[in-house]
C-alpha cells in the first residue's frame, strides 16, 4: 500500500472507541483481557476522544497508531478499521455503537476492573 498523509490516515478511523476500552494483562501468560470500561476521555455521545491532540500526554498507554505499528499491536480490536485495511486474514463483524454497552472509567474503581472483563467479540 502506498504511503498516505496523516490527514488521510486519521479519516480511516471510524471512532468506534473499542481501542479505548481498558484492558488487563495476565502477569503469567501475558494474555490481554478486554473490559467493558472505557477510557475516561472517550465521549460516548460524540463517539470520539475528547482530548485527541493531548491523548498521549494524558494517557501514557494511549498508542499513536501509524502504518508501521498498527499490525504489530496484538490487542487492537479485531473490528478496527485499520486492521481491516492492513490485515487480510480476518473478517470484521458489523460495528455497533458502544454507548449503553460500556461504562466510563470515571465510574469504576481500578481495583474492580477485573469484574468488568468481557469477551471482545461480544462488543
Ligand atoms: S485518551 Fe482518547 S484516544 Fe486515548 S484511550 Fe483515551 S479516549 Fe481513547
Ligand atoms: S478501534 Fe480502530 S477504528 Fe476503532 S476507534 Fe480505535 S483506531 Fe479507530
Amino acid at each position: 500500500m502506498k504511503s498516505i498523509s496523516r490527514e488521510e490516515w486519521e479519516k480511516i478511523c471510524d471512532n468506534c472507541g473499542k481501542c479505548c476500552l481498558l484492558k488487563l494483562q495476565d502477569e503469567n501468560s501475558d494474555e490481554i483481557f478486554y473490559t467493558n470500561v472505557i477510557c475516561r476521555y472517550y465521549d460516548l455521545d460524540k463517539c470520539r476522544c475528547s482530548v485527541y491532540e493531548k491523548r498521549c500526554e494524558l494517557v501514557p498507554e494511549c498508542v499513536r497508531l501509524d502504518e508501521n505499528n498498527v499490525s504489530k499491536i496484538e490487542w487492537m480490536p479485531k473490528t478496527c478499521a485499520y486492521r481491516r485495511l492492513f490485515d487480510a486474514n480476518f473478517v470484521a463483524k458489523p460495528q455497533k455503537k458502544l454507548k449503553g454497552r460500556v461504562v466510563s472509567q470515571k465510574n469504576v474503581q481500578e481495583s474492580e476492573l477485573e469484574d468488568y472483563i468481557i469477551d471482545e467479540d461480544d462488543l
